[in-house]
Formats: C-alpha cells, structure tokens, sequence
C-alpha cells in the first residue's frame, strides 16, 4: 500500500480486468440460459386500492443461475442491453406473458392486463408490432390487454422513433405506463402529448409517504394533475398499511408492493389470482 500511489495503475488494472471478465463469464452465462429457454417469468399483482381487487400485474423477468443463484435483472438487464439478448429476452417475456394473459381474461376478468418493461434500447429498436399483434390475434386479444412500462427519459429526449414508436402502439391499442415517474427529469408537459394511459409514482416517493410531508404533497399534487390528464395513477412500493391508506386517500388509483404481495412464479400468481374472494 506504501507505494499504491506511486504505481496506481498497476494496483487498479488488475481489480478492473477482474470485474470485465466477470461480467463476460455471466454475459455468456446469460447466453446459454436464454437459448436453452431458463429465463422465469415471475408477476407482482397490482391492486384496485378502492376494491382490493386484482385484474393487473406487471411481468418481471427472473434469472436463477446455476452456481450463483437468483441474479438481479438490475445486474443481468444491462448486460442483456450490451450483449443485444434484451431484444429475445424482451420477445420471450411478451410471449410468456401473453399466454397467461389468455387465461386471466378468461377465468378471471375479461379486461385482465399485464405490463411488460421495456428498457430504451428495445423501445427504440426499429421496427413496429406487427409480431405481437399476430401473437395477440392468434390468441384472441386486443392490443389492450397490454401495457409497456418505459421510463421518462424516453420521452424527454423524443425523437422522431420514440414518437413513431408511441404512434404505433396508439394505433394497435397497447397502453403505455410511465414508469419511476419523478425520478428523472419529470415535466408534465408530454404526458398528454403522447398519450401516456398510466403514470407509476415512483417507490421513492411511496417509502417517505407520511401526513403533512413535502412527499406527501407531490403525491398529492402529481395524482390530481394525472388525472386531469386522463391518466390512472399506480403506486409502487407499497409495503405499509398506513401508505396505503394515505394514498387512497390521495385518490391514487392503484397500488403494487409488499404489503400486497411479492413478485411470484407465474404458477403461484395464478393459484394467488384464483383465491381471491369475487
Ligand atoms: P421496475 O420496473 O421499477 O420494477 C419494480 C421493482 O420493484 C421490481 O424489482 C420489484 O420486485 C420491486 N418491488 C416491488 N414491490 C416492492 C416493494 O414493496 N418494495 C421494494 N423495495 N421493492 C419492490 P425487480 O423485479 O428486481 O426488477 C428490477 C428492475 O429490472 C425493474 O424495475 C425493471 O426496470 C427491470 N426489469 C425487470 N424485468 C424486466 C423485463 O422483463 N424487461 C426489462 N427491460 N426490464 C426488466
Ligand atoms: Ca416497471
Ligand atoms: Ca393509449
Ligand atoms: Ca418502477
């Protein structure tokens, strides 16, 4: 250590190089798992905060390794972006996701929802959705019974694809979530300029909810302009009683979190779904 700084290089490289061959390992890894069709579909029920009910969730994408166990999609997700496999995980997500989709529409409401993420890199690639569509018709379903989560800094830069992109999806009649809304660069000016259908407060906001508190009158604030707006409102992050009962009170739409229920395998969400009281 006397001489690190003397020789800085030679002391950083190494740990550098070691964190790069890490990340090309698990990048392979990640490969292998996503053609030999490992990736698991887990979904997290979102709830009508004013009757308790569940007729959406959100699909989360779930990796368990062989030897490390479940990764974070916050550690795989940017590795699937940089190794271009984003694009067949996301396609294997919509998959899974639509034929479950077929099911709950079925058994249980006839107008069941499942939002997807799709990260900047996907929602810019060219081309449109003619493929899902085919999947949906083939299925018996409207463009409705999806809807993408894609984040603001999308829209703040909107370039003529992300608008194109945006079109395209009005047209086929897939809805669109803004996601970790208020963590960026929020103006709420686009809101209405792209026809955004709902606007997910970010977990941030839902964790320092409490009465009188500077969170609580952003909230508040971003609730009645989305609705004056036409949008619904989703809370995520939801893990206490007393949050959710401030933002009911609020008059936030929707609420997704712990306290309702954990992101589970698609298997256990649907056993979850069929237990609900009707
Ligand atoms: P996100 O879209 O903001 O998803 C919500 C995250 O919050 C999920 O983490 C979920 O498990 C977690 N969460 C839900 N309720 C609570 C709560 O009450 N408390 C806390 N502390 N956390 C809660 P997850 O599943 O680890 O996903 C992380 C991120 O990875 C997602 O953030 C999303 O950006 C990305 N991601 C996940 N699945 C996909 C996918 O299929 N495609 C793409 N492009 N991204 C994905
Ligand atoms: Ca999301
Ligand atoms: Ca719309
Ligand atoms: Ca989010």
């Amino acid at each position: 250590a006397k001489d690190a700084g003397r020789n800085r290089f030679s002391y950083f490289t190494p740990a550098l190089q070691v964190a790069a061959l890490n990340r090309m390992r698990l990048t392979n890894d990640l490969r292998g798992a996503v053609k030999a069709g490992q990736m698991e579909l887990y979904f997290q029920p979102i709830v009508h905060l004013r009757t308790g009910r569940i007729h959406k969730a959100e699909a989360l994408v779930r990796w368990r390794h062989p030897l490390r166990g479940m990764v974070s999609p916050l550690e795989f997700i940017p590795l699937a972006e940089s190794s271009g496999l984003i694009h067949e995980i996301g396609e294997w997500v919509f998959q899974e996701s639509a034929r479950w989709i077929q099911r709950w529409r079925t058994d249980i409401h006839p107008e069941f929802q499942v939002s997807v993420n799709q990260s900047p890199l996907e929602f810019q690639r060219e081309g449109g959705y003619e493929g899902w569509m085919r999947l949906l018709t083939d299925l018996g379903l409207p463009g409705q019974s999806i809807v993408i989560e894609i984040t603001e800094g999308l829209l703040l830069d909107a370039s003529n694809a992300v608008t194109k992109k945006l079109l395209q999806l009005r047209d086929v009649g897939i809805q669109v979530a803004l996601d970790d809304f208020g963590t960026g660069y929020s103006s709420l000016s686009y809101l209405k300029k792209f026809d955004i259908d709902y606007l997910k407060i970010d977990r941030s906001f839902t964790r320092n909810l409490a009465p009188n508190s500077s969170d609580m009158a952003l909230s508040d604030a971003i609730i009645v302009m989305a609705h004056k707006l036409g949008l619904r409102v989703i809370a995520e992050g939801v893990e206490t009683p007393e949050q959710c009962d401030l933002l009911a009170q609020a008059g936030c739409d929707y609420g997704q979190g712990y306290l309702f229920a954990k992101p589970m395998p698609a298997a256990e969400f649907d056993a979850h779904l069929r237990g609900q009281p009707s």
